[in-house]
């Protein structure tokens, strides 16, 4: 078998009419995906979706006419990992209904648990790590031949054309070469591994040409990519190669550590015309010493910087970031520090979420010391703070014109995003015709802190 995406692409990228498709004869049996956590788990069922399209399976949404199910695991946060204890138990009656059923279970919940697993869920027959597409084989025997093909194989699904999904997500770089003390992914993902240039090329072709026209570049520290390929290219590298690609007409990446937002990349994001002003950025705490025993290797001074150069280089961008409340050790004091720092910096979306251990990283072993209720109380106030900076920023769209990807209608309105990735809702005439997929210049006539409404520019 020959994967399309890499071939002839050394020296240029494939035409449209060159890549090769999926093909289009199943053979009667199904599949169903059930994932949770980030886009990268996202991404990569897509890749486990494309193995069993290639197979000649086909996507049902209901389990219970699956040939083989595969659960996509997150362990990040403790409630996350609840849900895919609660789905594996939920299974198991449609194995008792169905013996015939093959049961797998990928993501971070597997990487080195798998002895423990099989005692602990018997009925799930394959546990395979993130990424490692290929051990499909065990349970899907038309992979058989075919096993080093897949872990290249693109990461969409074989039935996205018939979804119409006009943005995609595509990994770039897989694992994490930093140990922040509260986070699991360097233990569960391993170190950085960057996907080929070319490779990610010939997968964006792919993907225009079949109808999407927004990608979202992935990494956990998506800016470190290409450290490890020959002539390190790096993100701005990449980005440019595939702000070259006929059809994709927006580009996004995530997560970016701030260590590694270099000039380049800045610029990068300032002058290709395909490169969405909207940068994700998490700070994850305003105060030093916080920031020190997360072992996040910046200051806040030191985001400060980058932010502000980010400002001067890239009119109107928007910017994103995460926060963690409740850290270990972190005073009345402390969290003050982050309050102030989201204030002064008026941050576009702020994603907060309160501290839980997760068993053998290094803060796992430091007391939990803030009580919950505590925890709760700083999330609120997070929100809060944000909320009002949300709908100010957002407020700056009001009466102006904004270009929208438009991607679906929800409660009778289409819907899209800016290239700020701002929420915009707006009625159109004509609504028998189809908008998704298009760039429309849409008039903002009401703005919330979440979302804007509007009509359609004429
Ligand atoms: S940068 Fe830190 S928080 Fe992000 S994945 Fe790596 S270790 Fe985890």
């Amino acid at each position: 078998m020959t994967i399309a995406p890499d071939q002839d692409t050394r020296d240029r990228a494939p035409s449209l009419d060159e890549v090769e498709l999926m093909p289009e004869v199943g053979n009667g049996k199904r599949y169903s995906l059930w994932t949770i956590g980030c886009q990268m788990n996202e991404s990569e069922s897509a890749q486990v979706g494309a193995a069993l399209e290639l197979a000649g399976y086909r996507a049902t949404p209901d389990e219970r006419d699956a040939d083989i199910i595969v659960l996509n695991s997150c362990v990040v946060r403790n409630s996350a990992e609840q849900k895919v204890v609660g789905k594996l138990g939920a299974l198991q009656q449609l194995k008792r209904n169905n013996p015939e059923l093959k049961i797998a279970l990928t993501g971070c919940m597997v990487t080195g648990q798998e002895e423990k697993l099989t005692k602990q869920f018997p009925h799930v027959d394959l546990f395979f790590r993130p990424s490692a597409v290929e051990k499909l084989v065990e349970i899907v025997p038309e992979l058989s031949g075919v096993e080093d093909d897949l872990v290249e194989l693109p990461h969409y699904y074989g039935a996205a054309e018939q979804r119409g999904e006009v943005t995609a997500f595509m990994p770039i770089i897989f694992g994490c070469n930093y140990v922040c003390s509260y986070c699991i992914i360097p233990y569960r993902r391993g170190k950085e591994r960057s996907r080929p240039l070319q490779s990610v090329v010939g997968e964006a072709w792919m993907l225009a040409k079949r109808g999407v026209r927004e990608i979202t570049l992935l990494g956990q520290t998506v800016n470190a990519y290409g450290h490890d390929l020959p002539g390190t290219p790096d993100l701005a590298d990449l980005l440019a190669a595939v702000d070259g690609v006929e059809g994709i007409e927006r580009i996004r990446f995530l997560t970016s550590h701030p260590q590694k937002m270099t000039t380049k990349l800045i610029r990068a994001v300032a002058d290709l015309p395909h490169v969405c002003e909207h940068i994700n950025l998490p700070v994850q705490a305003g105060h030093d010493y916080t920031l020190q025993r997360m072992r996040r290797n910046y200051t806040t001074d030191d985001y400060r910087r980058v932010i502000h150069e980010i400002r001067e280089t890239v009119p109107n961008v928007t910017i994103a970031t995460d926060i963690i409340v409740g850290f270990p050790g972190e005073t009345e004091e402390h969290f003050q520090g982050t309050l102030d720092l989201l204030a002064e910096l008026e941050l576009d979306v702020v994603h907060v979420a309160m501290y839980s251990p997760r068993p053998k990283t290094i803060s796992s072993r430091w007391e939990d010391d803030v009580p919950q209720d505590e925890k709760h109380r700083r999330h609120q106030a997070v929100e809060a703070q944000q909320i009002a900076i949300a709908a100010r920023k957002k407020g700056l769209l009001l009466g102006g014109v904004h270009e929208v990807l438009v991607d679906g209608q929800q409660k009778g309105r289409w819907r899209g995003r800016t290239r700020g990735n701002q929420l915009i809702f707006f009625d159109a005439p004509g609504t028998e015709r189809d908008w998704v997929g298009k760039l429309v210049d849409v008039h903002v006539t009401e703005t919330h802190a979440w979302h804007a409404i509007g009509r359609i520019s004429e």
